[in-house]
């Protein structure tokens, strides 16, 4: 992810005109935080890279996930720098995970974990500083207590230092939601520039975690755009029909299960990764990076890929998409929703005022619009494609 991340910036730097030497420098994460945290008993590596601050102070999520590693966060920082520039947020872009799964941790652990975490960081971050935010397998109770933890830190209230809080705890209206929501947004943006926004089209889906969930429930505006297969770390289930995702019996709590949703009980599940070669005309990317690749590229039978994962797909596999006239709507642009509501429940909570969800979510979608309108003028007009158009208008702002 980092290669192709790196990639994606150096081809745009160079059609822009910009020598090597500053190509390399943008490319240079500002500070990389590595440490281990302790708990009960046994060590986690620990990590915050805070890539690029010229626009504003470092924004991006932490995750907690087995697989988190320095050169994962560090793209994934890298990755944050280009999408707040690319949707014209002021901040810059930043990351942290810890290499951990959370589900081998009782509550109390994962609290305890959460708390030093922002402890070692406290001196780093801060609503003028560095603001984090949730990312894979973090939740707006892990922020609160990180918020907590950092305050106590450095003594001061200071409640623009995270997002994705609770609402209770000085949280946005519409940020749950908003990753999911930026998605649909983007790709509405994407179907009028085409003239395909009231054609019949199919939607499958890999990821069934929040943000796939609020995707597929806000897709349900659109009824021409049905959901027709969703996937989750167990299987594939495809319903030709169509999946409501309110239709739900949920057993555990949060969002939904694939297994859970009405439309797909009594359907046999097809193996989890078949989700890539169903038949569908638009493909959403919810999971994790790396999921299309050269391995499996020649599975997709999409004709539109929409990227709400981070790096989710391959510099490689891109070529081949590229080469068969696929369209992907770049992750810098259509996961960017969560960040757009994080930057908004930042200025609340600077202004000490909290919105409504309509207020927020018309700024959500003029400033995604916006940015969408940009980036598909910018890949018209230069003839590349739209993750080109994103990251040289990206790279403008932020040289
Ligand atoms: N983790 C989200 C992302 O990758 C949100 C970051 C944020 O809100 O700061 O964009």
């Amino acid at each position: 992810m980092l290669a192709t991340a790196q990639t994606h910036i150096r081809e745009a730097a160079r059609r822009l005109g910009h020598d090597e030497k500053t190509i390399e420098a943008i490319l240079e994460a500002e500070a990389e935080h590595i440490f281990e945290i302790e708990v009960a008993g046994k060590s986690y590596p620990a990590y915050r890279v805070q890539h690029n601050s010229k626009l504003g102070p470092y924004k991006g999520g932490i995750r907690f996930h087995p697989g988190v590693n320095i050169d994962e966060v560090r793209a994934l920082a890298t990755l944050m720098s280009f999408k707040t520039a690319a949707v014209g947020l002021p901040l810059g872009g930043g990351k942290g995970g810890v290499a951990v799964d959370p589900r081998e941790l009782s509550p109390a652990e994962v609290e305890e974990l959460a708390r030093r975490y922002a402890q070692h960081l406290a001196p780093h971050i801060g609503s003028d500083k560095d603001i984090p935010a949730p990312d894979v397998n973090t939740n707006a109770e892990i922020i609160d207590w990180m918020v907590d933890e950092f305050e106590k830190t450095v003594g001061k209230a200071d409640k623009g230092s995270f997002t994705g809080k609770s609402m209770t705890n000085g949280g946005s209206e519409g940020r749950a939601a908003a990753t999911g929501r930026g998605g649909v947004i983007t790709l509405v943006e994407y179907l009028k520039s085409q003239g395909l926004i009231d054609k019949p089209l199919t939607v499958a889906m890999q990821g069934f975690g929040n943000v796939g969930y609020y995707f597929a429930q806000v897709l349900k505006a659109y009824p021409n755009l049905k959901l027709i297969a969703v996937n989750n770390s167990k299987g594939a289930w495809v319903n030709p029909e169509g999946i409501d995702v309110e239709k739900a019996e949920v057993t555990t709590g949060g969002t939904p299960r694939p297994e859970e949703l009405t439309d797909l009980v009594g359907i046999e599940p097809l193996p989890r990764d078949d989700i890539i070669g169903v038949k569908a005309d638009i493909l959403v990317l919810a999971a994790l990076e790396d999921s299309v690749v050269e391995s499996n590229v020649d599975q997709v039978k999409a004709s539109i890929i929409v990227e709400l994962a981070n790096g989710p797909t391959s510099s490689a596999a891109e070529e081949t998409l590229d080469t068969k006239g696929i369209v992907v709507l770049p992750d810098i642009l259509a996961n960017a929703g969560g960040v757009i509501v994080s930057c908004l429940e930042w200025q609340q909570n600077l202004a000490g005022e909290h919105w409504t969800e309509e207020e927020v979510n018309a700024k959500l979608n003029d400033l995604l619009e916006k940015a969408t309108k940009e980036t598909i003028a910018r890949s018209l007009e230069k003839k590349i494609s739209l993750r080109q158009a994103a990251f040289e208008l990206a790279l403008e702002r932020l040289l």
